[in-house]
């Protein structure tokens, strides 16, 4: 049968994930040791398993409201209120999703039109441009720089802004860079934002790892709060990758909208994750601080090692990746990496993976043990030493 007669032509036309190609390899392959996940590894802590577990016992295996239960709602309400300054009201200006992706979805599918165009810096999270245009509005890519620390510069905003510009999906702090933005920096942007009247997109998922300073969420600039939706969840902050659950937050018009989309295509987000991230919400602040303070420890180390191998890293505030340069090797990213595990049996992933942009450097998580680490970066050593 030919297929591709009957399936939808958008979606056939979008390109697969860069990184696909790469892990084929890596699947292929045996002992290999691996800095390419872009998950915590550490376990959910065991009272928030516990707090699911004790749902299933006690077989609450319902659906929950369309929007969450409203204890859920609340609690998320009060700990982006504690921690960045952010109002939303519990009943209508939040919907808990199937992890921060299901939000991102259908934030972007609640807030563009056909031929609308959407602003996406890169190097980025890989589902932005493909989700864009599943939507059937059009992406486009605007290429943030080393030396700018990956942040997006208000005058690349504005050279990228044509009439159809509708919406600016930010990502900070940022994967695969670890670049995050300051207060100071989100306050130049939405300048150029407000100017145009565009709408914003603020996937703030790694929020929680930030190492220097507080996370600014761009929501709480003046003039900004009605044009964005917040994106954040659970999977990074409290290691629940898992457990699928996520939320968005907005003005009630915008999250009303997405809320009607979120219905028709998946009911209610987990039930037992729920359960769960209610108890990790209320009582889940040492644990953030427990991890946060291990991924800042790795963070030294690997960010060290690539400097002193000549590898030059900048300094990355949030998220748990780096991403040194590798163009002194005179290799692409993909010669690197693939080179890299063919030889040394590590992996780590070519920048390009997340936008053109990221071609000469390379993304490395240290999401990992410190004798994992110290395996790898021993291995990268030989490795650049005998190139
Ligand atoms: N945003 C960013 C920047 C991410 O890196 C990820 C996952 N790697 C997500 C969103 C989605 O996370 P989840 O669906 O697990 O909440």
């Amino acid at each position: 049968m030919d297929y591709n007669k009957y399936l939808n032509k958008t979606i056939v036309n979008v390109k697969p994930s860069g990184i696909r190609r790469f892990f084929d390899i890596v699947n292929e392959m045996d002992d290999v040791i691996s800095l390419s996940i872009g998950e915590p590894d550490f376990r959910t802590p065991w009272h928030v398993r516990k707090a699911g577990i004790d749902s299933l016992e006690s077989g609450k295996t319902w659906y929950t409201p369309n929007r969450g239960f409203k204890k859920l709602c609340q609690e998320i309400s009060g700990f982006v209120s504690r921690k960045y300054s952010l109002d939303y009201n519990p009943d209508s200006e939040i919907l808990v999703t199937v992890g921060g992706s299901e939000a991102l979805d259908v934030a972007i599918r609640c807030m563009v039109n056909p031929g609308d165009e959407v602003l996406v810096h890169q190097p980025s999270f890989v589902c932005y441009e493909p989700l864009t245009e599943m939507s059937g509005a059009v992406p486009v890519i605007i290429n943030t720089k080393e030396e700018n620390q990956f942040r997006l510069m208000p005058e690349e905003l504005e050279a990228s802004i044509t009439d159809k510009s509708k919406l600016l999906i930010l990502s900070y702090p940022n994967n695969p860079t670890g670049a995050i933005m300051r207060k100071e920096d989100l306050e130049a942007l939405s300048e150029v934002i407000i100017r145009h009247d565009l709408l914003v997109i603020s996937d703030e998922i790694y929020s929680e790892l930030t190492y220097s300073g507080k996370h600014v969420s761009i929501a709480t600039l003046p003039g900004m709060r009605e044009r964005t939706v917040v994106i954040n969840g659970f999977s990074k902050a409290f290691a629940m990758t898992g457990w699928r659950l996520g939320y968005a937050m907005g003005p009630e018009e915008i999250i009303g909208m997405m809320t009607k989309l979120h219905q028709f295509c998946i009911m209610s987000a987990p039930t037992v994750a729920q359960y769960a991230a209610i108890e990790a919400l209320s009582n889940g602040d040492k644990d953030i601080e427990h991890m946060r303070s291990e991924y800042d420890m790795r963070r030294r180390l690997v960010v060290g090692s690539f400097n002193r191998l000549g590898l030059t890293c900048f300094e990355p505030n949030g998220a748990f990746y780096c991403f040194p340069c590798i163009k002194s090797t005179g290799l692409t990213s993909e010669e690197f990496c693939t080179r890299l595990l063919r030889s040394k049996g590590v992996a780590i992933v070519p920048g390009d993976a997340f936008g053109q942009c990221g071609e000469g450097f390379v993304r490395v998580s240290y999401s990992y043990s410190l004798s994992h680490l110290k395996e790898a970066l021993k291995r990268i050593e030989e490795f650049i030493n005998e190139l």
